[in-house]
């Protein structure tokens, strides 16, 4: 047995997957799914379990990179397109430099500039394809897209979009709770649904994808308060972890402690709470705090800052305390454990959504599959 590790637990996110097709397609009334998979950056056995529920359309990542592996997991059938019919959806706004890339392997992509989807135009013709995409709307987050209060210019942009010929405008797309931290509610995403209503009124078109947003949409969903008019939702969090983003409650019928990361103790030692000598700055360059609470029994685990993040740390000992960490050590308070832990015990903890990152980004971490 190898540590730190992993264990990633297919059962339950199957599970999931299924909770979040019911809450978004079958009673929230979306009529496309995109499912995110930037979180373990495409896991292969994760990817094939999204590839085998029927109600999941899209796979979604914001890496090319991830986007490519879909390819090589699943297959692709006579004419090139991924085995399973699924479809690829490119999360981040392309660079310049991807362009080709994004033609050959993405299937939806979301955009904000003219200018990048006039070149998306030009490298579709060149592969003698059609490029679908979503205009990205930024409804108040302030991170991508075009900025709401500018209606007339979104109008202007996507009639555009609409004279290039191999740009199919498939719909619109927001994103919320990144940047800004803005929630998704009733008000700012039904007027992202007008904005949607309007483009089709004065273009005389469908736009058959109106995507509103990420697992901070899913509390709208989970309580039957997701506005008409959207019709589709992009998520990843909530499948995978079974919280849902605006506030951090669990999604309904979902399962936590889908990833749990085990590690060894390497030391146990009584030393004080307060460190002895002139303080400076910490390892990462931080002036620390620390409280002084007497003598306490001190563990420390073989893995660090490079493989997951202290503060996505949940210890399924709930007398475990978390007292900070470096690189390669994390340092637990085990004063007041029930259990006498002993060098080489394993430790587990649940993680968010940064230490899931973390974790499936470290090469220093095995990953095992139960
Ligand atoms: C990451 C991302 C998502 C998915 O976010 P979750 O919070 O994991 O659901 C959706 N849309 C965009 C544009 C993203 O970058």
């Amino acid at each position: 047995m190898k540590y730190p590790r992993i264990i990633i637990d297919l059962k339950k996110i199957e599970n999931n997957i299924e909770q979040i097709v019911r809450i978004t397609k079958r009673e929230s009334g979306c009529t496309t799914l995109a499912l995110v998979t930037k979180g373990h950056c495409a896991d292969p056995e994760i990817v094939k379990l999204l590839a085998k529920n029927p109600e999941v359309d899209f796979l979604a990542d914001s890496r090319i990179e991830n986007i490519k592996k879909y390819y090589d997991i699943l297959g692709t059938d006579e004419n090139g397109n991924l085995a399973g019919g699924k479809k690829s959806m490119m999360l981040r706004i392309p660079m310049q430099s991807e362009l080709a890339e994004i033609v050959k392997y993405v299937d939806v992509c979301q955009v904000s500039e003219i200018e990048t989807i006039k070149l998306l135009d030009k490298e579709a013709a060149a592969a003698g394809k059609i490029q679908d995409i979503l205009l990205m709307i930024d409804m108040g987050d302030l991170r991508e897209g075009l900025f709401f209060r500018d209606k007339e210019k979104i109008y202007e942009v996507a009639a555009e979009i609409l004279t290039l010929n191999n740009i199919k405008l498939r719909g619109i797309s927001v994103n919320m709770n990144c940047y800004g931290a803005i929630i998704p509610k009733e008000d700012n995403l039904s007027e992202f649904v007008g904005i949607a209503k309007e483009i089709e009124k004065r273009n005389g078109v469908v736009l058959d994808i109106v995507s509103g947003g990420n697992s901070g949409t899913m509390y709208l969903s989970d309580s039957g308060r997701l506005p008409e008019g959207i019709t589709n939702v992009r998520i990843g969090e909530s499948h995978l972890l079974g919280t849902e983003s605006s506030y951090l409650g669990q999604v309904s019928g979902t399962e936590l402690g889908t990833f749990i990361l085990e590690a060894e103790i390497v030391e146990i030692q009584v030393k004080p709470s307060l460190p002895i000598g002139e303080s400076g700055h910490d390892a990462f360059g931080h002036i620390p705090y620390y409280e002084d609470k007497g003598e306490m029994k001190r563990a420390i685990i073989a893995v660090g800052k490079q493989d997951v993040e202290l503060d996505s740390m949940i210890p399924l000992d709930e007398k475990i305390e978390i007292m900070g960490g470096s690189s390669d050590h994390i340092i637990l308070d085990i004063t007041h454990c029930e259990r006498e832990y002993k060098l080489g015990d394993i430790v587990g903890f649940r993680i968010s959504y940064t230490g899931m990152l973390r974790t499936t980004t470290s090469e220093y971490v095995e990953r095992i599959y139960k």
